[in-house]
């Protein structure tokens, strides 16, 4: 939010009408106090005016007492008295005149006033001098003539000056009181807008205050929400790298074991503190075989389970089981605990083949994180894509091994193998015996009932071999109609037994072709053992050809056993 969109934009105005209020009631109270002050002044002046002309009046009443005084008891003190109080008149009239010399109207007032003074006080002078020459009835007659006259003059003027100032006096009062009245208007007026704006400026403080707040968790929000995406960027470029070095890894394994390795590894990393297993789909594609990859070491897991157990299997999709929701719990989970069992099955499928599952738990009850999840498919990806291919490779493995014709192993297989008994065997200090076979007259055979009919004569010697063969054994096509039976830690006895199981089983078999029951036809046998110590597989083969050739020389139909010393012929019949 920008801070123009914080501030309310009339707060500068408030302020500025504020501070202007507050100068404009100060001014006018420091003016309606000048004026009251003035006003005050004013009154007092008046009053010390008033006084004046008492004063003067007062000290011409003295004057006149004491030149009465004198004039009617003729005692000079009383002379003296009044040589004392004449000069004190005159003095108060100068002085009122000064007083009111600001004014122009009384001051025209006083100096009459004055004159008024100086005029009675030299007639009471003149009395005096009347008394003292001796002309008391015509002094007193001036003072009842002349000085009434005067006396009365004054009386009037000392009183209209009195008047005038009280008028003054009134005017100032009301003046003053004016003032007064105004400066209280001003200042409650004042005093009440200015709460008002401060009222008004306290809301939008209060306004803005509440904004910045808001504004502040909206900062915290986006900060929070910034470092959770900073995080999760970070979270994604380690599964990145860890998925990058999966995949490096798991497309140079060489088997499912190495690749379900790999795979563990990762998912530890993508999914600290979890779980997982993968469940293999066998050959024949009705079970998945456990293999635990990481976080358990798979004992609360079933070793085998069905297809159709699993929810994600069944919708070929990741299927995610969380006990907080109304999802279905996959029958192949039910057997774990819940806090284990709630994750995520994601099918391992490629080509439309489904290959496996994967099951991955964040355990302690943590549901997967969508992160998680995703990671886990991309790992499934990637796994299903080289299970995938490391099954073809080995399909076409097995299919570069075997004979195509019987199904028994080819020469190439053999020479792989054989030096690998071999060693094996003599390590353990184990016998080990070569059967070299090849079918009598076989030329005879194909001449008489058709190639075809020899393939399936072929065919049908390979079943018997493989019939009668252990699992360790290894039966292979030579070339032509000559095969070869390997027997690890077989004793020569154990040999010759087997190969006149053989030569009896395949004389007692007739192949049926084109609707007809062919042969019987028979086998020579050579055999051979392995001297510990001394033998290759080649010199170990010339043996046993050695021995075969001994057999077909013999009359077929035989086994002959090639000994270091000497040569047995074990068993002979009338063959072909
Ligand atoms: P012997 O008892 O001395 O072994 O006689 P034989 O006729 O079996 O000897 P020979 O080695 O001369 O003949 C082998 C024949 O097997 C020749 C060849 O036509 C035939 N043959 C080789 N491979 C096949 C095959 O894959 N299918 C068929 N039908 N015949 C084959
Ligand atoms: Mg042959
Ligand atoms: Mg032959």
């Amino acid at each position: 939010m920008p801070a123009s969109r914080l501030r309310d934009r009339r707060r500068p105005f408030v302020l500025t009408g504020l501070v202007t209020l507050l100068v404009g009631v100060t001014a006018a109270m420091l003016a309606g106090i000048g004026a009251i002050s003035s006003s005050a002044r004013w009154v007092s002046h008046t009053y010390e005016v008033l006084a004046k002309i008492e004063s003067v009046r007062s000290a011409l009443d003295s004057t006149e007492s004491a030149a009465r005084g004198f004039r009617l008891s003729g005692d000079e003190r009383l002379q003296a008295d009044y040589i004392g109080h004449r000069l004190l008149a005159p003095a108060q009239a100068d002085a009122l005149v000064a007083l009111v010399s600001d004014n122009p109207a009384q001051e025209r007032r006083a100096r009459v006033l004055r004159e008024l003074v100086r005029e009675r006080l030299a007639q009471i002078e003149r009395t005096v001098e009347l008394q003292a020459a001796g002309r008391a009835t015509e002094a007193n007659r001036t003072m009842m003539t002349v000085g009434a006259r005067t006396g009365d003059a004054i009386d009037a003027a000392a009183d209209a000056l009195e008047a005038s100032e009280q008028g003054l006096l009134d005017d100032r009062r009301a003046s003053s009181n004016r003032h007064a009245w105004w400066l209280a208007a001003i200042v409650l007026f004042g005093l009440v807008i200015a709460l008002a704006m401060l009222a008004a400026l306290l809301r939008m403080l209060g306004r803005e205050t509440r904004r910045a707040l808001a504004l502040e968790a909206e900062a915290r929000d986006a900060l929070a929400t910034l470092e959770a995406a900073a995080a999760q960027r970070e979270l994604l470029a380690e599964q990145r790298r860890v998925l990058g070095a999966f995949a490096s890894l798991l497309h140079s394994c060489q088997g499912v074991e190495e690749a379900l390795d790999v795979a563990g590894n990762a998912l530890a990393q993508l999914v600290p503190n979890g779980a997982g297993v993968c469940y293999a789909m066998r050959a024949s594609q009705n079970l998945l075989e456990l293999h635990p990859l990481f976080g358990t070491h798979g004992a609360e897991y079933d070793d085998v389970i069905r297809p159709d157990q699993c929810w994600g299997l069944r919708r070929g999709a990741t299927h995610v089981y969380d006990p907080a929701r109304p999802t279905a719990l996959c029958e192949h989970l039910r057997g774990l605990d819940p806090a284990h069992a709630c994750g995520a099955c994601v099918p391992l499928t490629s080509q439309g083949n489904v290959l496996g599952l994967l099951h991955v738990s964040a355990r302690h009850g943590r549901i997967l994180s969508e992160l998680e999840r995703a990671a886990v498919e991309s790992v499934a990806e990637h796994l299903a894509l080289v299970l995938y291919s490391l099954g073809l490779r080995e399909s076409l493995r097995v299919q570069s091994l075997r004979d195509p014709l019987t199904g028994l192993y080819n020469r190439r297989y053999l020479e792989e193998s054989l030096p690998r008994e071999i060693e094996r065997c003599e390590r353990r200090d184990r016998p080990l015996s070569v059967l070299m076979l090849d079918v009598d007259h076989f030329k005879r055979f194909n001449d008489e009932h058709g190639h075809g009919a020899g393939d399936a004569l072929l065919t049908r010697i390979g079943q018997v071999l493989a019939a009668v063969t252990r699992g360790e054994d290894i039966a292979c096509r030579y070339g032509g109609e000559e095969f070869t039976v390997v027997m690890p830690e077989a004793s020569t006895e154990q040999a010759c037994a087997r190969a006149e199981q053989i030569r009896e089983a395949v004389a007692g078999a007739t192949v049926s072709y084109m609707r007809r029951e062919l042969g019987p036809v028979s086998v020579s046998i050579g055999l051979s053992q392995l001297r510990a110590g001394m033998d290759s597989p080649e010199t170990l083969m010339a043996d046993a050809d050695r021995a075969l050739y001994s057999a077909k020389a013999e009359g077929r139909n035989r086994v002959v056993c090639h000994l270091p010393q000497a040569r047995a012929v074990l068993s002979e019949s009338q063959g072909a």
